[in-house]
């Protein structure tokens, strides 16, 4: 009886946190196997708790079993986005930025993440947040208290004095810097032991200017190959990856030959500069939706006029690399800059993918199994196999056919629990 109790209670306290204590079977009439690249039928998959246990054709399901079936829709893995911006209110840009506090950007947060995971991204990487918003964010995920995708969080980024990942946007007497703001090695340092010291799991850092900032020319180098090569060397001693913002080619460049484990946007890569990223097994995450977005409804949004200007110089420019470095056999992970367009609408993105030259495999392959692999997390998220955790969604169509089904998410399980049917 006490044990009964007991085991009860047990129970009670698991399904308060959010895992399954039961064996679920779920079946898929489609199921997109990333890992072979292959589209299989009749799977089903057998989750134990908040992991798969089992995947396949022909697997007996005991009379009276737990069963989700989902009928001839396609299943794949939850998605991962490894450039979002969670913290950030997509309708804030600019001046208006300015008004929210920290905690207010934490509960902007909580309201995106919850969108991001209804669109089947249950996995992230969050790279930017002032005040550690993205801990306290992706801690309350993981304790329960809000609903969102599994976070991977840099804290604040890295960025020089006045550059892109700096606050430029107000005169001298009030003082106002980017808490990422270090300049020279050992401030550079000091920066990634405190990030490491308040939870982050990996470093951010800007390499060259960018679109939204103030100020700065979009290509410009930022930081010396000595200060980034500092980044890579620190963030590495703490087990961190990094990531590096740049969009002109010398910026690129530089951080390649850095040693870093992913060039963010990559705008204006050269052929070198592909030929290099090939060659040390660099990750581009390049981010080619948001620019239909700024176009079309940047002015609305509040972004400064320079941003469109800079936007308008390099939108094009990089759909054309993104294709180059496929094609040369550049690695490529998904990432769309979520907080830049509204959240929710990340997979939007696969449609411009394939058609600047991945196949729709190639494309989920970026934001499943591959995005895994950067995030320094595969065999856990990014693939329907034993032993990861049962994150699933699915879609209506197929998306091997039609990539848009990915628009239009219909089922997500993130750990074993439904979140969306
Ligand atoms: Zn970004």
């Amino acid at each position: 009886m006490i044990r009964q109790l007991l085991a009860t209670s047990l129970l009670g306290m698991l399904a308060t946190t959010g895992a399954a204590a039961q064996t679920t079977y779920v079946k898929a009439g489609r199921m997109i196997d990333v890992v072979d690249g292959r589209l299989r039928t009749h799977q089903v998959i057998v989750i134990d708790g908040d992991r798969i246990d089992r995947v396949g054709a022909g697997i007996a399901i005991p009379a009276g079993a737990n069963v989700i079936d989902l009928g001839d829709a396609t299943v794949l893995p939850g998605l991962i986005d490894m450039h979002v911006h969670l913290t950030g209110d997509a309708s804030a840009q600019g001046y208006e930025n300015l008004a929210a506090s920290v905690p207010r950007n934490a509960l902007f947060g909580a309201a995106n993440a919850r969108r991001t995971l209804n669109a089947g991204f249950t996995t992230v990487r969050n790279v930017g947040a002032g005040g550690y918003a993205d801990v306290a964010l992706r801690d309350a995920i993981d304790n329960g208290d809000v609903i969102g995708p599994r976070m991977r969080v840099s804290g604040p980024a890295l960025g020089i004095t006045g550059g892109h990942c700096d606050n430029n946007l107000l005169p001298p007497e009030y003082d106002a810097s980017s808490d990422g703001v270090a300049d020279g090695p050992w401030e550079i340092r000091k920066k990634i032991r405190q990030n490491d010291k308040y939870g982050a799991d990996l470093t951010k850092f800007c390499a060259t200017g960018g679109v939204l900032s103030k100020g700065d020319s979009v290509g410009g180098q930022q930081y010396t190959l000595e200060e980034m090569a500092t980044i890579v060397t620190e963030a590495h001693q703490h087990g961190e990856r990094v990531a590096a913002h740049a969009h002109g080619s010398q910026g690129i460049k530089a951080a390649i030959q850095a040693g870093v484990d992913s060039v963010e946007h990559a705008s204006l890569i050269d052929d070198d500069g592909i030929r290099m990223a090939r060659d040390a097994g660099t990750f581009l995450v390049m981010d080619i939706y948001n620019d239909t977005y700024i176009l079309e409804m940047g002015e609305a949004a509040g972004f400064l006029p320079e941003s469109l200007e800079k936007e308008r110089m390099i939108g094009q420019a990089q759909r054309n690399n993104f294709r180059k470095a496929h094609e040369a056999g550049v690695r490529m992970a998904f990432g769309s800059d979520a907080g830049v367009y509204p959240h929710g609408d990340n997979g939007k993105q696969f449609a411009y993918m394939v058609q600047y030259g991945m196949t729709p495999m190639e494309a989920i392959q970026a934001a499943t199994v591959d995005a895994a692999e950067l995030l320094g997390w595969p065999g856990d998220v990014g693939a329907i196999e034993p032993g990861a955790y049962a994150d699933l969604i699915a879609v209506r169509g197929n998306p091997l056919e039609d990539i848009h089904e990915l628009e239009d998410v219909q089922f997500v399980m993130k750990g074993g629990e439904v979140i969306k049917h």
